[in-house]
């Protein structure tokens, strides 16, 4: 009997690099996240990071960090190459770092790699080359003290993943989002960066909120209120941003556990949850914050590219994050103090008695959470009084939108009724309800037809934008006193791009200076004073695109647009008022569904009504 062939075979060095390569450098963003935190490892002072086409044919950073000497250099392109553990108990208290010594090899798994270092204290550098994993070469070389690493053509040898990357924009968003992250983690540390040749970021060695303002731009200065706390279970520093600053924008929030930058939507919640009756609803509080805990009791997931953590005790972490924000805003006076109700249970967790050095101790006592919690024997549970809602008032934003539009549509075709014909409303004026403020009721032929207010706008203006926008001819009005809209960088690129579109839809914008925008004219039926919360929303909208959702983005802009302008149900006060937006809803080509696909009316026939009676 022939014997069947062995099939296992071991996958050659190569190949398994490049798989482990994949888990560790999803694109080149990832990699600008290894060689920076690598920088800053190297007690670098001053790191500069250079890119060329989003990464793609290259990624630098040059440090003045401790450097390594020609074997070292060597060495550290090999898997599970690091200084950074000596034995097992290193890694355990480490584990908060990820994997380690994976980053340099997984480099250069998949891209060349030239790297140019020298030790502080050497006379001479020396330079190696890599091409997939082979050392090309190694030679002595002239270079400043500290690490010089290029990598050129990221998955040159990967072409399925490289052709897996998103457009330049979005991948150099990315490399952005983390470099802002390292540079905010580290204000001491001097930073750069050059994006095809040009300087994008020029951040001078400060403390964090000269580093905020460098990163997030000018505006950011005089918003900022500083958070400070002081427990036995964490300690809380750093920004926190007013009310009015809160946009309706994601993304200027930072949360950082023992200085590494984490994502936690329970966290996030804890801070949101402070500012509740500041803010808008749809609004989203600025942050950055630093968070120390005993790494005891974080459980980062290993995986080095995870942002997310788990704490051991994070309802705890909750209660002290949300009472740390609302004392800070109420210390600014932008909230009132808040007592805090007594819950014994959370008073009786391990973590509130665990015993705690006597400098932890004596920093904690004079924090204002010790002192609110514990001295008065309060429990970590805060509850917010009612004197907090006399805030809303005070804070809410006025919407001032004017009524229904009035579209001349007598030139238009006649309209494709998606209802039945006997279904339209009968036109006179009285009989039509205004059921509860937000909806109409009206009587049909056939029975009756109520109508939600709100959608019913959105679904008439919406058709009425997007007709201006297929024409090319969506009216814009200039402002009286044009408006400075500035953005973090990373979201000043996106709007750039997006500016012939919005150029279409009435908005006359233009680039001033790196990160701000000069709007000299929105849409004629844009209210006053809302410019700026429509700009922050289609620059979300623009954050959140994918690849083919750019095909579509006059559609959402429309849409967004079509939302914004219909807010104002009081409008509907007036008979008149609510006759027009019937005529106008059933002159719509689509009047029964709002643009995001919600039912605008809905039928009751007059049988069921019958019944109903009996
Ligand atoms: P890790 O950082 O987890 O140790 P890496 O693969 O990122 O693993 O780096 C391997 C080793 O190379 C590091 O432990 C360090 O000794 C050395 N190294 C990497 N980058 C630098 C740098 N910029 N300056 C000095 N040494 C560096
Ligand atoms: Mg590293």
């Amino acid at each position: 009997m022939s014997a069947v062939p062995d099939v296992i075979e071991l996958l050659s060095d190569h190949i398994a690099n490049q798989i482990a390569a994949g888990e560790v450098i999803q694109r080149p963003a990832s990699a600008v996240k290894e060689l920076l935190e690598n920088a800053i490892d190297a007690g670098a002072t001053e790191i500069q990071l250079v890119i060329k086409d989003a990464g793609k044919e290259l990624l630098q950073v040059i440090d003045n960090g401790c450097g390594m000497s020609p074997t070292d250099a060597r060495m550290s392109f090999e898997r599970h190459a690091t200084s950074k553990i000596r034995n097992i108990n290193d890694l355990f208290s480490i584990r908060t770092m990820g994997f380690r010594g994976e980053a340099l090899a997984s480099v250069a798994a998949v891209a060349q790699v030239e790297m140019k270092t020298r030790k502080q204290d050497s006379e001479i550098g020396s330079q190696i080359i890599i091409e997939g994993t082979q050392v090309k070469s190694q030679e002595a070389c002239a270079t400043a003290p500290g690490t010089n690493i290029m990598i050129k053509n990221l998955f040159y040898n990967v072409p399925a993943r490289r052709h897996f990357l998103k457009s330049n924009t979005t991948e150099f968003r990315h490399i952005v989002d983390e470099f802002t992250r390292v540079a905010l983690a580290h204000p001491q540390v001097a930073f750069k960066l050059w994006n095809n040749g040009a300087e994008q970021f020029h951040l001078e060695a400060g403390n964090l909120k000269t580093r905020i303002v460098g990163l997030l731009g000018h505006s950011y200065e005089k918003n900022l209120v500083p958070v400070e706390e002081r427990t036995d279970l964490l300690n809380i520093t750093g920004f926190i941003g007013k009310p009015e600053a809160a946009a309706r924008t994601r993304g200027m929030q930072f949360f950082f556990i023992n200085n590494r930058f984490i994502r936690n939507p329970y966290l996030h919640h804890a801070v949101v949850n402070a500012y509740e009756g500041l803010i808008e609803k749809e609004a989203f509080p600025f942050y950055v914050l630093f968070l120390e805990v005993d790494p005891a009791r974080v459980d980062v997931n290993v995986h080095p590219t995870k942002q997310e953590v788990k704490f051991e005790d994070d309802r705890l972490m909750y209660t002290y994050l949300n009472a740390a924000v609302k004392h800070a805003l109420a210390r600014y006076n932008i909230a009132p103090s808040l007592d805090f109700t007594l819950s014994p249970e959370i008073q009786q967790l391990s973590s509130v008695q665990l015993p705690v050095t006597h400098e932890q101790k004596q920093d904690t006592e004079k924090g204002y959470l010790y002192n609110t919690f514990t001295n008065k024997n309060q429990a970590h549970f805060a509850e917010k009084k009612d004197s907090l809602k006399q805030w809303k008032e005070l804070y809410q934003i006025a919407q001032t939108i004017p009524s229904v539009p009035s579209p001349d549509y007598t030139e238009q075709a006649a309209p494709t009724l998606l209802v039945q014909h006997d279904t339209q409303p009968s036109g006179s004026s009285h009989n039509i309800l205004l059921v509860q403020g937000s909806m109409l009721l009206t009587t049909v032929k056939s029975g009756l037809m109520l109508i939600h207010i709100r959608r019913a706008q959105e679904r008439i203006w919406y058709e009425r934008l997007l007709q201006e926008w297929n024409d090319g001819q969506t009216a814009s009005q200039q402002l009286l006193f044009p408006l400075s809209y500035e953005l973090p960088p990373q979201d000043a690129l996106l709007l750039t791009e997006a500016l012939p579109d919005l150029a279409r839809m009435g908005f006359d914008i233009s680039p001033f200076g790196q990160y701000t925008f000069v709007v000299q004219g929105v849409p004629t039926s844009l209210p006053a004073g809302e410019e700026r919360n429509v700009l922050d929303e289609v620059v979300e909208q623009l954050k959140h695109e994918s690849g083919d959702a750019v095909a579509k983005r006059s559609e959402t802009l429309v849409a967004n647009m079509a939302r914004r302008l219909s807010r104002n149900i009081n409008a509907m006060m007036q008979p008149e008022a609510q006759q027009a937006l019937i005529d106008e809803l059933f002159a719509c080509t689509q009047p029964e569904y709002a643009p995001d696909g919600r039912r605008v009316f809905t039928m009751i026939r007059k049988e069921e009504l019958d019944n109903m009676l009996g």
